[in-house]
């Protein structure tokens, strides 16, 4: 890793939507502990006079909470510049490297429309704006395996890999974080964590509201881009890793990378596609669009510690529940001692052992165990030992990305090898696949994702409480 600080950030897509929900309270943040104390670029091509632009990044941090810290944000204020111009025209970087003044190492965060990331790279090396320079670049990273590697092409040819940071915001999350410190800061796992003790795993990321007005992004994408084959991706890739070889990031990037390199790549009857009702009515979407916005897949990864274990994946938007949750499931005991409980017992309470990660919107991990419920007969219950995380540190999100990237420290970021390796697992469906079925806004899906799962146990509600407080 180059140690080096950024003594610079630029932000393209500094008028946009992420910027201004997600950027802008970061900024204030770091601005606030002191993490932020250099120079900071905004390029986009609203025409803003200083008043603009600074009304509307307070607005922004307003609306993700009070500003609480007025000698904080005005530090912020005071290290902002803005250039206006169009990423196509070359004068714009022009600009941009005057803004730059003394700055001789710079990030570029590109948080931009993606059919732009390429563009915006190659106009930055030839404005001589890549040297000793990082570039952070936004999901998605390229639309199949051709497009991600055309794009790792481009960037790879401006800027050294080490220097090319790709966001996957869910890296940034504590909870998610915490899978890995979980695993590997723990002795008890290990022994149980593969295809002799583990029947399966479900993944359930749950959205109770639709595409809020992003027809025309949603149309290009549809669930299985947006976050199965990198969310829901990563998140697999860290649950099912080999332990690191040493410490240190880059053995974990090559841990995950072997995850996802070893992923069957998905055949049309291992995906299951939704849309909810109402889709098709929303602006800037076709009137006949077969886009899902619900996927439900079975993935098989062909590895001595997981062969055979199904692991079943559903993410969706206008589900019946805002959750994200894993949910490993135990072998039952081998002897069925007791009638209530064993193979081919259906129902949650049935069940044989768990352990659960609820990631959203609370964190927690609960190991569910069969108990005797009081009274005569052997009837027993399934209860969890939950370790609860009351504080939501969401918000630190961004704070934490860009502060690592400023700081050269890609811990948290996709390689080249682990965005090319997901896209090839998804590959063979991106086209061929089955029509995307309709199912009701506030529902679970449509039903066929229920078969999918049917032989291990069925999907478990996530917004079910099964014994810890959520
Ligand atoms: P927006 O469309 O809201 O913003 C796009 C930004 O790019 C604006 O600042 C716009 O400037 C600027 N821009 C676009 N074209 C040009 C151009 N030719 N020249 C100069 N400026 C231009 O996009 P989002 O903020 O929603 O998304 C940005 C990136 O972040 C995307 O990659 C997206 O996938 C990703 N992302 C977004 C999330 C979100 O919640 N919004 C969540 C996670 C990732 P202007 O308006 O001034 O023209």
């Amino acid at each position: 890793m180059n140690a080096e600080h950024s003594d610079a950030l630029v932000i393209f897509g500094f008028s946009g939507d992420l910027a201004s929900k997600k950027i802008f309270p970061a900024l204030y943040a770091m601005a606030k502990s002191g993490a932020l104390t250099v120079p900071v670029v905004g390029v986009a091509s609203s025409k803003w006079r200083d008043d603009d632009w600074q009304r509307h990044v307070r607005r922004s941090v307003e609306q993700s909470g009070p500003i609480d810290d007025v000698p904080a944000f005005d530090r912020l204020l005071s290290l902002i510049d803005y250039v206006s111009g169009d990423y196509n025209d070359a004068q714009t970087f022009t600009r941009l490297k005057q803004a730059l003044g003394n700055a001789k190492r710079p990030a570029h965060y590109l948080a931009i429309p993606p059919s732009l990331f390429a563009a915006v790279i190659q106009s930055l090396g030839a404005a001589g704006l890549a040297d000793n320079a990082r570039v952070i670049v936004e999901k998605p990273f390229g639309r199949d395996l051709a497009s991600a590697r055309a794009l790792n092409a481009v960037a790879q040819s401006v800027f050294p890999e080490s220097s090319i940071f790709r966001i996957d915001h869910f890296l940034g999350k504590d909870a998610i974080m915490n899978i890995l410190y979980f695993r590997f800061a723990n002795s008890f796992l290990e022994p149980i964590w593969n295809r002799h003790h583990v029947a399966s795993v479900q993944i359930t990321m749950a959205e109770d509201f639709g595409i809020g007005g992003r027809g025309g992004f949603y149309e290009s994408a549809g669930c299985l881009r947006d976050v199965v084959e990198n969310h829901l991706f990563q998140i697999v890739a860290l649950l099912a890793m080999e332990p690191p070889a040493y410490q240190g990031f880059d053995a974990v990037h090559v841990a995950k990378t072997s995850v996802l390199r070893a992923m069957k790549p998905l055949s049309p009857d291992e995906l299951v596609r939704g849309q909810y009702l109402g889709y098709r009515q929303e602006k800037n979407v076709a009137p006949d669009s077969d886009v899902e916005t619900y996927c439900a897949l079975r993935l098989q990864i062909d590895s001595w510690r997981w062969g055979g274990v199904p692991w079943y994946l559903r993410a969706g938007k206008c589900l019946a529940g805002k959750a994200l949750e894993v949910l490993v499931q135990l072998h039952p005991p081998p002897q069925q001692l007791f009638d209530d409980a064993g193979p081919g017992t259906q129902g949650l309470n049935q069940r044989a052992n768990h352990l659960r990660f609820s990631l959203q919107p609370s964190s927690t991990i609960a190991l569910a165990a069969r108990v005797k419920q009081p009274g005569q007969g052997f009837v027993g219950t399934l209860r969890e030992l939950c370790l609860h995380e009351a504080e939501n540190l969401d918000e630190q999100t961004y704070e934490r990305l860009l502060g690592n990237a400023m700081a050269g420290d890609d811990a948290l970021f996709t390689s080249q090898d682990a965005v090319e390796a997901a896209w090839a697992v998804v590959e063979p469906v991106l086209s061929d696949h089955h029509a995307a079925l309709p199912y009701e806004r506030g529902s679970w899906g449509p039903k066929a994702a229920d078969a999918l799962i049917a032989a291990d146990g069925g999907w478990h509600d996530p917004t079910l409480e099964i014994g810890c407080g959520r």
